[in-house]
């Protein structure tokens, strides 16, 4: 057991510190002041450094490296902001990961080289505007006919949609109910057929650019299909890695709240002296780091635990749930102790606490995520219905 980085592991959190501090903070204003997603060309730099194919095999355009690996790097882009964050979301921990494990080969070779370099990004879409929790329950329907598939429905709260190049489709694969009818498809954004709706106007991660995504006859080859139906086991665990990196995220929204509330609390004086010098900012500060430390902790034993496969739901769902809520009392905290100033848009914490509210609601919500960890305590999963 060994709770230090590698030194690879301590290079790529350098580079990435430095590349984000340097060149991501003013991309970040702007992201969060237009809503606008990350531009081409600045995914295409974090694809020259190679932050989008951190653990994609070399065969592929990636790096090869671990998931360790790449989830300090995400971390030290989460700092900075979710939005500037995301599309080293997607590739290294989101849809393309999905391709990876699961896709077949030509699509693998077709996608995956695009997405390390920064040309594409790929998201991915399951919500519906009546499914949410209930995923099994998709009514968007591929229907194979001869050589191709005919995709009809209307998608949710994308993130990406409209402006992501590529899209991992979860969709009704076959006439069966539930999970023996659902798959996934990938879908190109120039298919004839595939709209989008206006962008979603939520609190925080603003530059995610959510929107709906109409499916009207959408015709692809079949083997566009990247899991068939009944493969929602095959998803579920692909997706277990979108759950680390959305752990991730909420762990460098709160390590960076962290630094940001020191910094803050050792230069304000009241009554004489430095805020940090009130035992009541003390403990705050004290439970902030405790809930980062635990946090990253629990992640990075799920990232490690995979080894070369996909992590475990148990590990997976106990480090969700928990950086999902630190996440949230670790802004609470820092707001506190920066009293007027921590709840000021003119400085950097309430963003953060704008930022901090979504992660237990995406990627399998922390109720949920609970009801899975006592699942797996006792050996059988709970039916919802
Ligand atoms: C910023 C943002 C980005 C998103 N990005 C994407 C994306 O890229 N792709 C995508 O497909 N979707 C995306 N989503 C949608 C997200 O996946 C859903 O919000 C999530 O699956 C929950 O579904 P719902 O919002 O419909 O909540 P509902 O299913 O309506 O549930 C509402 C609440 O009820 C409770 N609840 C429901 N069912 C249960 C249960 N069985 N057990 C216990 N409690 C329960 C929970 O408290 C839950 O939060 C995004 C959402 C947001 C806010």
């Amino acid at each position: 057991m060994d709770f230090k980085l590698s030194d690879q592991q301590r290079e790529f959190q350098q580079a990435a510190r430095r590349f984000a501090q340097q060149e991501l903070v003013a991309v970040a204003k702007d992201c969060e002041r237009t809503s606008d997603p990350v531009p081409d060309e600045v995914r295409r730099r974090m694809g020259e450094l190679g932050f989008l194919g951190i653990n994609i095999p070399q065969a592929y355009g990636g790096l090869g490296a671990g998931k360790v690996d790449a989830l300090v790097v995400l971390e030290e882009l989460a700092k900075v902001s979710a939005a500037v964050a995301f599309p080293v979301f997607e590739a290294n921990c989101g849809p393309a990961q999905t391709l990876l494990y699961f896709a077949p080969e030509w699509l693998k070779q077709r996608v995956l080289p695009r997405v390390c370099s920064g040309e594409m990004m790929v998201s991915v879409s399951m919500s519906e505007p009546d499914v949410g929790t209930a995923m099994t329950e998709l009514k968007t329907r591929a229907v194979i006919k001869g050589d191709r598939l005919v995709i009809n429905g209307v998608k949710r709260w994308c993130s990406g949609a409209g402006h992501a190049q590529g899209y991992v489709l979860y969709c009704r694969l076959a006439d069966k109910p539930g999970a023996a009818g659902v798959g996934a498809v990938y879908l190109e954004k120039d298919a004839p057929g595939m709209s989008f709706g206006k962008p979603e106007n939520f609190m925080g991660v603003r530059g995610f650019h959510n929107a709906e995504i109409y499916l009207d006859d959408v015709e692809v080859p079949v083997e566009n299909i990247i899991v068939p139906a009944g493969g929602v086991k095959d998803l579920m665990r692909s997706f277990n890695m979108e759950r680390l990196g959305n752990s991730t995220c909420a762990l460098g929204i709160a390590a960076s709240a962290l630094e940001v509330a020191l910094a803050y609390t050792q230069e304000r004086q009241q009554f004489g002296k430095p805020l940090v010098d009130f035992q009541a900012v003390q403990l705050r500060l004290a439970e902030m780091k405790i809930d980062v430390e635990a946090a990253r902790l629990l992640i990075h034993r799920a990232a490690q635990g995979a080894e070369d496969g996909l992590p475990s739901l148990l590990d997976t769902s106990v480090a969700k749930c928990f950086a999902n809520e630190a996440v949230r009392r670790v802004v609470a905290n820092g707001a506190q102790v920066m009293g007027a100033v921590g709840y000021s848009k003119d400085y950097p914490m309430e963003q953060k606490m704008r930022d901090a509210w979504v992660w237990g609601i995406g990627g399998g919500h922390i109720d949920l995520q609970k009801v899975n960890i006592t699942g797996e305590l006792v050996g059988r999963r709970f039916s919802q219905r």
